[in-house]
């Protein structure tokens, strides 16, 4: 079947999605995928060898749980933990399974890391136009950096299963059985609650992954299709220090967005002038330390960027590297070393901006 059709969109239509979309290949298969929302058809979607795996939704997110719940949601909502990793949808087309990202990439590391760790193909013999939907998450990855105590390196969490032709999600409670069945992990709920009166344990629920510097909850309707987010102050400043810590590349609006979320909790939970005075002052410290932080590695010589660590089979972080050169990035390679009969290799994705603007504000250069 033709993709327009596959999309449910006229030919005309799809002729205005295509025009846009970007192209890549993987494994000598050239494929596309759409580069942001167009016509109903979301960013990330690819159409790739005949096959269509829709992009996963935007996840709306309120700044008031008391007011944002009810106003999202008027029947029972599932809550769910959000983990801070990256986004993969996985689905198997022409018998392989692949690891895409939200941009609509194969990323060939966690198309590597999927095939070795979950055994996916009983799930995808039963259901073919699936696709598994979840966060990697862990310390050992080639895009995020948040460590949470039971990952040592990378793991996968489960959290949607959605149709990956029409994009059409399952029913939370049975998606949460089938992974179930199919032994594979997924992200923790901690309930279903009337939307009226969900504010309290929420606030609860969030007081506590706070506490574990744990990122926030993702709320669903029941039949999985209406989704709200919610983070916690430790996520917030855990964006704000990473952002500032390359303060000329990550766009100001990235960083803005993440502000107005803390006062609007501070507001929210009624926070007494010390709470609010304490919560300030974390706040100026992720964002004024981080940054002072990155100037002094400037000022010693040191390139910064985002640095990541992969472990793996050699192949595959190879594979990763020609990826990223694909991609157009420069990777400084800082470690390539062999542990357990894998390699591992710690890497600096180089960011130009900050690099060169703290050189030349150091050098006096004026603003
Ligand atoms: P967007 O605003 O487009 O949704 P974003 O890049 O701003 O995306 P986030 O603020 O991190 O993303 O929130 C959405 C993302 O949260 C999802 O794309 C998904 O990868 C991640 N996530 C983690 N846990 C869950 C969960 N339990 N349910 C749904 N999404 C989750």
């Amino acid at each position: 079947m033709e993709y327009h059709r596959k999309l449910g969109l006229s030919e005309d239509a799809f002729e205005g999605v295509i025009e846009h979309a970007e192209r890549a290949s993987y494994d000598g298969t050239e494929y596309r995928h759409v580069p942001d929302y167009r016509r109903g058809v979301e960013r990330g979607t690819v159409l790739f060898d005949g096959e269509v795996v829709r992009g996963f939704p935007k996840v709306p997110r309120t700044l008031v749980l008391a007011e944002g719940v009810p106003r999202q949601f008027d029947s029972p909502v599932a809550v769910e933990e959000k983990l801070d990793g990256y986004n993969v949808r996985v689905a198997r087309i022409d018998g392989d399974v692949l690891a895409f990202s939200r941009g609509g990439l194969v990323c060939p590391y966690t198309t590597w890391f999927v095939e070795r760790e979950l055994d996916l193909d009983p799930l995808f013999d039963d259901y073919p136009d699936a696709a598994v939907c979840g966060e990697m998450v862990g310390p050992e990855n080639p895009y995020t950096a948040h460590d949470y105590p039971d990952v040592d390196s990378l793991a996968f969490r489960a959290f949607d299963w959605r149709d990956r032709e029409s994009g059409e999600p399952l029913d939370v409670r049975e998606r949460r059985e089938r992974y179930g069945e199919y032994g594979v992990p997924q992200t923790r709920l901690f309930g279903v609650y009337d939307p009226d009166d969900a504010a309290a344990d929420l606030r609860e629920i969030v007081d506590e992954l706070d506490a574990d510097d744990r990122e926030g909850v993702v709320m669903k309707s029941l039949d999985g299709a209406t989704q709200l987010k919610y983070t916690t102050s430790a996520a917030n400043r855990g964006d704000l220090a990473y952002a500032f810590s390359l303060p000329f590349d990550y766009g100001q609006a990235f960083m803005f967005r993440r502000l107005i979320r803390e006062a609007f909790q501070s507001i929210e939970w009624d926070e007494s002038p010390e709470a609010a005075r304490e919560r300030a002052r974390a706040v100026g410290e992720a964002i004024v330390l981080s940054m002072t932080e990155s100037i002094e590695r400037v000022a010693d010589g040191e390139a910064v960027g985002e640095r990541h660590t992969v472990r793996g089979d050699p192949d595959a972080i190879d594979a990763l590297l020609d990826h990223f050169e694909e991609q157009g990035l420069t990777i400084d390679v800082e470690a390539d070393d062999r542990a357990d009969g894998e390699r591992v290799v710690t890497f600096c994705k180089r960011v130009q901006s900050t690099n060169d603007k703290i050189r030349g504000y150091l050098d006096g250069q004026i603003v």
